[in-house]
């Protein structure tokens, strides 16, 4: 066991801290207020190679491991959920799905351009009456000669008004409902395509999230995703990824939750002492603590296994279910410990908590997590091997380089 980051993943993390100080911290209350999705954002990422850190060289990305993506990801939540939901969303959820399941013709049309930061992916798989019970969607997909038509839509879509891909999925054959499903690039330029943002959310108030309308829109056979009706494994495997890196961010909120609580503690004195030296104060200081230790190494243990090659759906849903929760526990406490203070947007603290809600919804609820947990102890759940898995970290390109 090998609990220390490379040189290069120390640096990776001054990076983003250093951008997040400077290009997010100074903004965002002002974003958050005005609910302004600043895009420019991304072009900066990727400007910094952020867009694909852990996608192979060969398809545009950095080539970094997979718990380099973690550590992208725990950094940008530190300045806001938003921009770790779009990194989640573009790499998480829909580039190493492409990196996992693509054709070559795929990955070179679609994950290239998505890995260098020119293009922006999203994911398409909740409808209004399908959340967590994905089978119960209703957009379809008809094939029509070279063509699949697409009919329905997807709602909760993180960057619906700004990616130009989605990896979409919608039944081919509904008879045969979980293997009925298929999975589809689709492009935004298409003919029969829109998207609307939802407006009023609790929080990631600074990200765009919304509906997206499909139309008759014609996806050419070629972007089908694997085969018809591998469309569910292909969401789940998507989600092992996209869970990895929510995960991470609940890091980066338990983070910015201990930062600002530490400051006030020290500033703030009541009863003749610094509220830090209060024992109950102690104590919410404690379990912010033991959250971020706790969730850091669970996390780090599920992008192991990933560098590894090897399965991982249980391993990220225990980390997502428990850095989940122990960022939005982290965020009360701190809003708690700010007194009045924390209720109001003057200390960025309120932010935090009404952030660290959706993490705790999106990707699978708690109560979805509690479940698999429970049922992989009870022996009634079993990962068996899928038939295409996400290449092991160092990628073979790069072993190569180093022979
Ligand atoms: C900010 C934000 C961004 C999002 N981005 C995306 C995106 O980019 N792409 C995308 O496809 N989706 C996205 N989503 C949607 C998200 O994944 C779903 O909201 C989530 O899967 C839950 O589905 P639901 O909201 O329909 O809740 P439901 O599934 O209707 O659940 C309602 C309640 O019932 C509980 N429940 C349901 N089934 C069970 C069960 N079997 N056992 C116990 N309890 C159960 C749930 O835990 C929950 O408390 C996003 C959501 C948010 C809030």
């Amino acid at each position: 066991m090998d609990f220390s980051f490379s040189e290069e993943q120390g640096l990776l993390r001054k990076t983003v801290r250093q951008f997040v100080d400077k290009e997010i911290m100074p903004f965002i209350r002002e974003w958050d207020e005005k609910q302004i999705f600043e895009a420019n954002i991304l072009t900066r990422l990727a400007d910094l190679g952020l867009m694909g850190v852990c996608i192979p060289e060969q398809y545009g990305g950095s080539g970094m491991d997979y718990n380099s993506l973690a550590i992208v990801c725990e950094e940008l939540e530190r300045g806001d959920t938003a921009f770790r939901t779009a990194v989640s969303v573009h790499t998480g959820l829909n580039s190493m799905t492409l990196l996992q399941w693509g054709t070559e013709e795929q990955k070179q049309k679609y994950l290239t351009p998505q890995a260098k930061g020119e293009k922006v992916g999203a994911f398409g798989l909740t409808e209004p009456n399908a959340g967590s019970d994905v089978a119960a969607m209703q957009t379809t997909a008809v094939k029509q000669g070279d063509y699949y038509i697409l009919n329905g839509s997807k709602t909760w879509i993180s960057l619906c008004d700004v990616a130009d891909h989605f990896l979409v999925f919608a039944y081919t054959d509904k008879s045969k409902k979980h293997h009925g499903i298929s999975a589809f690039i689709v492009e935004r330029q298409w003919e029969g395509f829109s998207s609307k943002a939802i407006k009023g959310k609790l929080g990631i108030r600074a990200g765009n999230t919304g509906e997206i309308f499909f139309d008759n829109v014609r996806i050419p056979k070629e972007n089908l995703v694997g085969q018809e009706g591998e469309g569910f494994k292909i969401a789940m495997s998507a989600l092992d990824n996209g869970r990895f890196t929510v995960a991470a961010g609940a890091c980066g909120t338990i983070m910015a939750s201990l930062e600002a609580s530490l400051k006030y503690c020290h500033e703030r004195s009541t009863f003749g002492k610094e509220i830090g030296k209060h024992q109950l104060v102690q104590q919410m200081i404690a379990k912010m603590e033991a959250g971020l230790q706790q969730s850091r190494l669970l996390v780090f243990r599920a992008g192991w296994l990933k560098n590894q090659g090897k399965r991982n759906t249980r391993e990220t849903s225990l980390a997502k279910w428990q850095a989940c929760d122990y960022a939005y526990e982290a965020a009360n406490d701190a809003v708690q410990i700010h007194g009045a203070y924390g209720f109001s947007n003057e200390y960025p603290v309120e932010r935090y908590l009404r952030n660290a809600k959706a993490p705790v919804i999106y990707e699978g609820t708690r109560e979805i997590h509690t479940v698999m947990q429970a049922e992989y102890v009870l022996g009634y759940r079993e990962d068996k091997p899928l038939s295409n898995t996400l290449p092991a970290w160092p990628f073979e390109e790069a072993k190569e380089t180093v022979k």
